[in-house]
């Protein structure tokens, strides 16, 4: 049974990468205003997050790491919503079936943290210890008992990897401004820092390091009247495009760091190789992550309807400063 759990897991988190977009969700749910962000051979070795957000309580840290243990569900007024979310629970129960997982948390209501530890699933110790109120999560030596995937991981390269980790924590820094980022490899310089930076557009400009040419999409949104159809059309969409040459493409939809072929190609359509920061927002029900539980890809109920809003902005911004 441990081998299907491993194999389930390692469908969830495929790369360092992917377990590190769980982590920040986690530490932004928890409401925190600086994450750091620190790994090891490109988070293979070690991914360590580091956030000031609410901490875990002493009596949630036993059931931490079970399947569906979540302490989300209540916030989500339409059953159905779960649903979208794909896999609600199972980011740190994945996690801890293909790593060492180590956590240490306090509240702020706390005198002292506690550190604890989990395999498989299961929380394995627990203890106090010094800490300041926030959540720490250390990740180690990700695929040690998956031979074969860290064997795949092996062959492409750290850097590869660590990139990777580089790209997510840069596309949550542009999403959360407010949220100061730091991401490093362990014991050398940051790569990454934007607890300095307060807006979308300061961070974009300082990450990709261009002063001119990036301009605002939107924002805009647009929604149908027809207020007894619950699957009435209704979009809020606004980003910034320009800059640098590189083709760095993020969008977030409903918050989430998510791909959507379609909506990409309709920026390249307007402004081939651009960078672009695109957030959508739509009612959740209108967005189905699951086409595939390993996939970021989303499909968009009014998919259609979404493409036209964007592309009425761009060639607006197309007619007004042609880049
Ligand atoms: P989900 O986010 O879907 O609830 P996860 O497996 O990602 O599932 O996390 C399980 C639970 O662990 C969360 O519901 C939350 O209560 C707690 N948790 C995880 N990370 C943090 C964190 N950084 N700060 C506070 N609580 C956390
Ligand atoms: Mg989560």
């Amino acid at each position: 049974e441990e081998v299907v759990n491993r194999i389930a897991a390692g469908e969830v988190v495929q790369r360092p990468a992917n377990a590190l977009k769980e982590m920040l969700e986690n530490a932004i749910d928890a409401g925190a205003s600086q994450i750091r962000i620190s790994a090891e051979d490109g988070g293979l070795k070690m991914l360590r997050i580091c956030d000031n957000g609410c901490g875990i309580g002493e009596e949630d840290l036993p059931l931490l790491c079970e399947r569906f243990a979540t302490s989300k569900l209540r916030k989500y007024e339409d059953l159905r919503e779960i649903g979208t979310f794909g896999f609600r629970g199972e980011a740190l129960a994945s996690i801890s079936h293909v790593a060492r997982l180590t956590v240490v948390s306090r509240r702020a209501v706390d005198g002292y943290a506690r550190r604890a530890t989990y395999k498989d699933g299961k929380m394995v110790t627990c203890s106090p210890c010094a800490g300041e109120p926030g959540t720490t999560l250390t990740v180690e030596d990700l695929f040690y008992n998956t031979k074969t995937r860290r064997r795949a991981f092996l062959r492409g390269s750290q850097t590869e990897q660590y990139g990777l980790l580089l790209k997510v924590a840069s596309a949550y820094a542009v999403h959360y401004p407010a949220v100061g980022f730091v991401c490093g490899k362990r014991g050398a310089t940051e790569d990454l820092n934007t607890m300095k930076t307060s807006s979308t557009e300061e961070t974009l400009r300082a990450l990709k390091k261009t002063k001119k040419n990036l301009v605002q999409i939107g924002p805009t949104t647009e929604r149908d009247d027809d207020d007894l159809d619950e699957d009435r059309f209704e979009c809020e969409l606004g980003g910034y495009v320009g800059g640098a040459e590189d083709g760095w493409f993020l969008l977030f939809v409903n918050d989430r760091l998510v791909d959507n072929a379609a909506i990409k190609r309709a920026v390249d359509e307007f402004f081939p190789r651009k960078t672009c920061y695109l957030r959508i927002e739509v009612p959740k029900r209108h967005v189905d992550v699951n086409v595939h539980p390993t996939k970021k890809e989303v499909q968009l109920l009014h998919e259609s309807r979404v493409l036209a809003l964007l592309r009425r902005e761009l060639h607006k911004l197309q007619e007004e400063r042609p880049m």
